[in-house]
């Protein structure tokens, strides 16, 4: 037997250089390796004749090349329009590039290339915007690149398909008959699921498009169910634990709604009901509260802290940003000002000094604080409260499942509430979030206009600065949103190795928030007071930034998605994103729910020169809705059934292939298989058990207790 947890640079032809690539990506181990999924497939058995390509389909062609030609945008001279005109026996086709004129480089007249992407057709002409491409040449292998359903991953550069390929292939023959499967043998022939070396296999080399299907399905099917477990587990295990009853009259609560500066919405007023009858219940309350960016959730965390707290408990609410944490801080800080109680807070966070740290981890097991704000800091094993009553954790898709589960177990069965502003279907909700209860906030504060959003290529960025000018001359504040700190030169996966001539992804120069910083603060906005931020700066230096950014003393704020969660500045009220076609979609509409916080219109403008099909959806999806639910909808149209393994964006980060929203049929059964293993075998001791049980652990140590205690 191989042991599969051998480190990747057991594999021949991979050295400490080559083992840092792959580490990169997350994969340190032969398993590793072998769930390292493609993000697509194409079919190279037989290559579909260009007379038969349809408009709007994405297909894959092999054709060779007739001409190259360069042509300049009759809009702007430097915007270059690269053309590479193909064809087979059967017709030609154009291939368009935009804005990367050094591709032209890699191309040669006679050449005979793969490409994919979408087919469109202007007139009687057809064409491909930025297809992906492999150059076609002797040392493509018959058995893996062509001739055969070839796997295309996700890389880094430096590494190519071509080698991935053979890695995968020489870790299958090595390592795959050691691969024990640990699902059950019954639970996997009740649901007709594949084996698991058998899966491993078709997944990266599919014998055909139905064991692919099967294969993609068995191993949804485990992501789902090990992802199912631990809810099962909880679920079980709460109705049998005693929680905290939390009666208060209530006096905290109402003396605060009436001091607020606003009436609370309709949804407000439902919500906090909701929690405050299941908060007064003797059992522990697991609840999820959804609502959309910018609908008020703060608030009802504050009414809940209210709850427990009258009834003479502790608060943890933990927020996965330093910068979120202190801005919750100041913010309950100034409604609570007004009570006739006093409500003690305090601030946990990791850039306190050792000492105040001492004093603050003090005060907390003395329960001399009652309510305690802090970022995953609050997790440390020194962190004890003397009676914790109440969790609260805020962009709960931050934190990973087991991070959620650590906090509540610092206390004897407190309440939980968290928070997400991930839109996802009431039903399937209720699914992921296995042993929750729901409570969704479905409208906004008043007087919220929705945000005019607009798109510009990168040769119009001159239009928006100017028009970016004229709306901070009246007084109002912008962002600018970069994808990366560094500049980079290479913006996706795709990648091209010279050596071996041969084109996985298009590389392209990417302008970093640093540099645009220093950039534009000298030149285009010498006259304004601009700003930096990114995940990079010490927490004392973002924390200063922001405050001086809240406090009007900056105009521009240059940042990174560091942005992206819960901050509020009202008198923001345009954003500019750079190279929008680096964002999904979920994270654009995060981004933008930073702007149109206050009574003005508020503009996002998203600079892109839509290199690819997907990217030009994205945007116009964005400018079209924007209603979360709905965006989260038109998301997964777009990318479709074809494009599951790009999936990045619902939050769920523990899924890497699953879809929840495309296989809801499948994740209900994971769920009901989990609720059955667990209520027939709650430790795990049953023999065929054993090894999902090691799976389990490994892949959430916390639960330990949970399995092994009890
Ligand atoms: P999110 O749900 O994204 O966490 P926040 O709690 O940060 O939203 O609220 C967004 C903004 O709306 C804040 O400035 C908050 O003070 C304001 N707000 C919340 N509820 C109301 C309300 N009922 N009326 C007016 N403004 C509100
Ligand atoms: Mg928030």
């Amino acid at each position: 037997m191989k042991d599969l947890n051998s480190p990747i640079q057991y594999l021949k032809g991979i050295g400490p250089k080559k083992a840092k690539l792959f580490h990169k990506i997350g994969i340190y181990t032969i398993e590793d390796l072998f769930y390292y999924f493609p993000r697509r497939y194409e079919d190279r058995r037989q290559f579909l004749s260009i007379n038969q390509l349809k408009e709007g389909e994405f297909k894959t062609i092999k054709a060779k090349i007739l001409s190259i030609s360069e042509k300049e945008s009759w809009k702007r001279k430097d915007f270059k329009i690269l053309e590479v005109r193909v064809a087979d026996e059967t017709g030609e086709i154009f291939c368009v590039w935009f804005n990367q004129p050094y591709l032209k480089e890699y191309f040669k007249t006679g050449q005979d290339l793969i490409l994919y992407g979408r087919i469109e057709r202007y007139g009687k002409r057809l064409q491909i915007n930025s297809p992906e491409f492999e150059i076609i040449s002797k040392d493509l292998k018959e058995s893996l690149d062509i001739g055969r359903i070839s796997p295309i991953y996700p890389l880094p550069s430096g590494l190519t398909q071509r080698k991935f390929r053979q890695f995968i292939k020489s870790a299958l023959d090595e390592y795959l008959t050691s691969l024990n499967d640990f699902l059950p043998y019954d639970l996997r022939s009740r649901n007709n699921l594949l084996n698991l070396a058998k899966a491993i296999l078709n997944i990266h080399f599919p014998e055909d498009f139905n064991l692919q299907k099967q294969a993609y399905e068995r191993l949804s099917f485990e992501e789902f169910f090990l992802f199912q477990l631990p809810l099962a587990l909880r679920k079980l295990k709460k109705y049998q634990k005693p929680g905290i009853a939390h009666h208060s009259e209530g006096k905290l609560l109402k003396d605060f709604i009436l001091h607020l500066p606003f009436k609370l919405t309709p949804s407000q007023v439902r919500v906090i009901a909701e929690i405050k009858s299941d908060m007064a219940k003797p059992y522990p309350m697991h609840r999820l509260l959804q609502g959309e960016v910018g609908s008020g959730k703060t608030i009802v965390a504050a009414s809940s802290s209210l709850i427990a707290i009258e009834s003479g408990y502790q608060v943890a609410f933990m927020v996965p940003t330093e910068i979120l944490a202190k801005q919750h801080y100041a913010v309950l800080g100034s409604w609570f000002s007004g009570l006739s109680n006093k409500i003690r807070m305090g601030l946990l966070t990791s850039s306190l000094s050792q000492k105040e740290r001492e004093k603050m981890l003090e005060e907390i097991k003395a329960a001399k604080i009652d309510l305690i704000i802090g970022t995953h800091a609050l997790l440390e094993e020194e962190v004890e409260f003397k009676k914790l009553g109440l969790v609260v954790i805020d962009e709960q898709h931050k934190f990973g499942v087991g991070q959620r589960a650590l906090l509540p177990q610092k206390g004897i069965n407190p309440d939980v509430l968290i928070m997400t502003a991930t839109p996802i279907p009431r039903t399937l909700a209720i699914t992921i979030y296995g042993d929750l209860d729901l409570s969704v906030i479905t409208d906004l504060p008043p007087e919220r206009k929705p945000v005019k959003t607009m798109h510009y290529f990168t040769y119009q960025r001159q239009e928006v600065y100017n028009f970016l000018k004229q709306q901070l001359k009246k007084g109002y504040q912008a962002y600018i949103i970069y994808p990366t700190i560094e500049e980079t030169y290479r913006r996706n996966i795709l990648n091209y190795n010279k050596e071996e001539n041969l084109w996985s992804i298009v590389p392209s120069g990417i302008k970093g928030a640093k540099k645009m910083y220093e950039t534009l603060k000298n030149t285009e906005f010498k006259d304004f007071k601009l700003g930096l931020i990114h995940g990079r700066l010490k927490q004392k230096e973002q924390d200063i930034m922001m405050q001086k950014f809240k406090e009007k003393k900056l105009d521009i704020l240059i940042a990174t998605t560091v942005l992206e969660v819960g901050i509020d500045v009202p008198n923001a009220n345009i954003m500019i994103i750079e190279y929008a076609e680096n964002f999904g979609l979920a994270q654009l509409h995060q981004l933008r729910g930073r702007i149109g916080r206050g009574k003005e219109e508020s503009y996002c403008i998203l600079i892109s020169d839509l290199p690819t099909q997907e990217a030009k959806m994205r945007i116009e999806t964005l400018i079209k809705y924007s209603d979360g639910f709905r965006i989260a909808e038109e998301d997964l149209k777009i990318r479709g059934p074809g494009e599951f393994f790009g999936r990045r964006q619902h939050g769920l980060s523990e899924l890497k292939i699953a879809h929840p929203l495309t296989q809801m049929q499948l994740l209900k059964k994971a769920r009901q298989e989990a609720l059955r293993l667990v209520s027939k075998d709650p430790f795990f001791q049953l023999r065929q058990n054993i090894l999902l049980k090691e799976k389990l652990l490994q892949r959430f140590p916390e639960y330990e207790k949970l399995v092994v205690v009890g």
